[in-house]
């Protein structure tokens, strides 16, 4: 019989979580959550610290059901591990790999501490269907490109079986001398109170790994009809949104893998194989920003081409505060960013337009879009929000060209083209015709009085002319091109 510890970050799941199954396999388990605010890792923003909350209660609730508890603590696992694994007299470690710099800096760390103490340290991969250094180029190099990625990738095989959640929890009672540093989920105060702006958030999601399998349930069955066209159009349901299950490790990618291959295979997915194979490819899109960001540590705040070292970037935190806003005069942005702000969530093709003419028309530099996203998704993600980012001010590996410049009025009437989206999320535009939804400056002064809009005062004038912003833009790079 073996006295394991659990440690859970974000692997918060008991399906398919091998590092789990292997505290829980021969004894009893104590299952932990230690909310690390301090330290070199990057604290959640504010809409990932509410999922957080309410992925932890759907986990601590699971745990019970198998005869389990969750410990939640605060503080630097630095400190806590070594000294419940003694208090507690655990013999086993265990906890499912993370990628970014400082987490596998404090991961060595804790596992040299603990193994010179005696302690059996085991981690393992429950969240990327390779390790980011499994997939190489011929000559076992780091790939840039995500073509051969993904080739390479596939290459390798189908992914391991999804594991059973384990099929009892046996509960390990914490010591009195730590019990006293255990918290209450309130205690870690992670949702917001004063104002309490989580509203939109709340009935918009359900975090957990209930939550999850329901929502890759329905999107096999049905929203995968069409993906492969529909998942540009924001006015559709169109994808799966299964991004901040995936961030919490709610959900695996080798479950859903799995699940569309079954169902594939009885007939029962929604949709082609195409569509399939997008998806999956979007899978593979999350998989090669982690196999960047594991051999580019600081992807979040360095420029991989470094080229863009020398770009003249425009710092003007009203421009900022305005595009975060929501206020920029420009439709599809607007709305874009208003969902973004009520829901933690945007549509893939309103975030590269958004990131577009946050860098591009307004030379901002792309690191206040991450950091805006960072603090406002629910999904916000170490590896997929700085390669996204970098793809699109075309600095990053594989990126778009810095003179592919969104046209947000051009994606706005391909994308959403009767203006639904817009619609909905910039109501004061609501009565303006397709034709003018996302161009609203050329609407005639008796069309404008008709729709109830009052230029500048309604809603606002557009911040940038589009065709100056872009020349602009374009005059910008010609001046770092040859650097
Ligand atoms: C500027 C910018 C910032 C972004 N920031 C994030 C972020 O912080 N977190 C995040 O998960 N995604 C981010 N993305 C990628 C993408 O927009 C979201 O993953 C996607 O919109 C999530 O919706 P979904 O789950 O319905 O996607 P689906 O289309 O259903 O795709 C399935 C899964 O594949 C992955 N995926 C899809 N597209 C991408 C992509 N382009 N790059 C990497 N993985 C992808 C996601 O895990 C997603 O859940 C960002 C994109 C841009 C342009």
């Amino acid at each position: 019989m073996t006295r394991a510890l659990h440690w859970f970050r974000d692997d918060l799941r008991l399906a398919d979580n091998p590092a789990l199954l292997a505290a829980a396999g021969d004894g009893p388990v104590l299952c932990l959550y230690i909310l690390d605010e301090g330290g070199n890792r990057r604290s959640l923003g504010g809409a990932s610290r509410w999922w957080l909350s309410r992925s932890l209660k759907a986990l601590a609730a699971a745990l019970e059901e198998k005869g389990g508890a969750l410990i939640l603590m605060r503080g630097d696992p630095l400190t806590i591990l070594p000294a419940l694994v003694e208090s507690a007299r655990i013999a086993r470690v265990t906890w499912t790999r993370r990628y970014d710099a400082a987490s596998v800096a404090l991961d060595k760390a804790l596992k040299e501490t603990l193994t010179r103490a005696g302690i059996e340290v085991q981690s393992f991969n429950g969240s990327l269907l390779n390790e980011p250094w499994e997939v190489t180029s011929k000559a076992g190099q780091p790939m840039k490109v995500f073509t051969p990625y993904w080739r390479a990738a596939r290459e390798r095989g189908e992914p391991a079986r999804p594991l059973p959640a384990p099929r009892t929890i046996e509960r390990l009672a914490l010591p009195d001398s730590a019990a006293g540093e255990t918290l209450a989920l309130a205690d870690l105060r992670l949702e917001p109170r004063r104002p309490d702006w989580a509203g939109g958030l709340r009935e918009a999601w359900t975090p957990g790994e209930a939550g999850a399998g329901a929502r890759l349930e329905s999107f096999i069955g049905s929203g995968l009809s069409g993906y492969a066209e529909d998942r540009n159009r924001p006015d559709r349901e169109s994808t799966s949104r299964l991004s901040p299950h995936l961030r919490f490790g709610e959900i695996g990618p080798r479950q859903i893998w799995h699940a569309l291959a079954m169902a594939r295979q009885g007939g029962e997915a929604a949709g082609s194989d195409t569509d399939a194979e997008k998806f999956l490819s979007e899978l593979g899109w999350r998989e090669f920003s982690y196999h960047l960001l594991f051999h580019n540590p600081d992807l979040a705040s360095r420029n991989y081409d470094s080229r863009f070292d020398a770009f003249p970037w425009h710092d003007d935190p009203e421009a900022q505060r305005r595009w975060q806003r929501g206020q920029t005069g420009i439709p599809l942005v607007d709305a874009g960013l208003r969902e973004l702000w009520t829901t933690g969530w945007m549509h893939n093709r309103v975030r590269m337009v958004v990131a577009s003419f946050l860098i591009k028309h307004l030379l901002q530099d792309w690191r206040a879009g991450e950091a805006w996203f960072w603090d406002t998704l629910v999904d916000a993600d170490p590896a997929n929000n700085a390669a996204s980012w970098q793809w699109v001010a075309g600095s990053g590996a594989d990126a778009a060209p810095y003179f592919r410049i969104f046209n947000p009025v051009t994606q706005g009437e391909t994308w959403d083209p009767k203006g639904a989206y817009v619609r909905r999320w910039v109501p004061e535009l609501a009565k303006l015709p397709p034709g003018l939804i996302h161009q609203p400056w050329k609407a005639s002064a008796a069309m404008l009085r008709e729709a109830g809009i009052d230029p500048g005062k309604s809603y606002p004038q557009p911040m940038v002319d589009l065709g100056l912003g872009r020349q602009r833009a374009l005059d910008a790079f010609a001046a770092i091109k040859g650097s």
